[in-house]
This record gives structure tokens, sequence and C-alpha cells, in this order.
């Protein structure tokens, strides 16, 4: 097997590799200065708009979970609190690594805010439960210094 670096092509007149640069655009080979990415302002400037695009849908997707989220503690948690399966959630797409922010109780119970809703884990006769309650206003006091 041979392992050719992506950046070298077998030159077949001289039988030996030769470095070959391409546009990280477009992957047209580039002739000019050794430090040169692109072919061209519109490749670069091409290249850079999917990228930041990239970094946009992944902003936009994350924030459409902790919506979603928020959604589901809505359904669930109609009368300001409530106790409820993790299973519960887990069928209705809940993404538990999603949230907006947190809030953590003198006696160091988590809290995850989702937007104006809070859950917490808990274990009850070592069933996974989720207690849900509406944000209160104390949660917005968060200090991850107090926690080093
Ligand atoms: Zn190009």
């Amino acid at each position: 097997m041979i392992i050719i670096n992506i950046n070298q092509s077998f030159n077949t007149m001289s039988g030996t590799f030769v470095e070959t640069r391409k546009c990280k655009q477009c992957n047209n080979s580039l002739h000019g200065r050794a430090d040169q990415l692109f072919c061209d302002a519109n490749c670069r400037s091409a290249y850079h708009f999917q990228n930041n695009n990239h970094e946009e849908m992944m902003i936009r997707s994350l924030t459409s979970y902790v919506r979603n989220n928020r959604r589901i503690l809505k359904t669930l948690c109609y009368k300001g609190k409530t106790i409820v399966r993790k299973s519960v959630l887990d069928s209705m797409g809940f993404r538990f690594e999603n949230f907006s922010g947190i809030y953590v109780t003198k006696n160091g119970a988590v809290y995850y805010l989702c937007f104006n809703y809070a859950f917490t884990p808990k274990y009850e006769k070592g069933i996974k439960k989720v207690l849900i309650v509406n944000k209160q206003e104390f949660m917005k006091d968060f200090d991850p210094w107090s926690f080093v």
C-alpha cells in the first residue's frame, strides 16, 4: 500500500512526488506564494461564507434543542411543579445535554434551565426521575467560582 500525502502528487515524467498545494475552496492547484490558501478572492470569500454558515447552523440547532426541551417541560409542568420519570422525557425527545442556564442550590442540587423552566434529576426508589419547576427569580444568581 502506498500512502500519498494529500499535498503531494506523483509526477509521471520525473517519477517523483512533487508538492502541490490546493485551493481550500475549489481544490484547484495553487501556483502563487507558499502561504497562498485560495486561488482568488472569490474562493476565499466562498470558503469563509460556508464556514460561518456552518457555525451559524450549529448555533441554530443547539438553540432549537433547548427550545424543544422548554416545550416538553412546559407540557409536563402545567401546574408549576411536577415529578416525572426520565423515560417520559426521553420518549418526548428531550435532550438532557442541552439547556440555557444552570443553578445550584445551597444544598448542591443542580437545576438546569431551559429558558423559563428548570429541571433537576433525582432518584426515587432507584428510578431516574426529574423534578420540573417554573424558573424562579433567584435562579438567575449563579457564580461558577463558588464551586472552584
Ligand atoms: Zn479556488
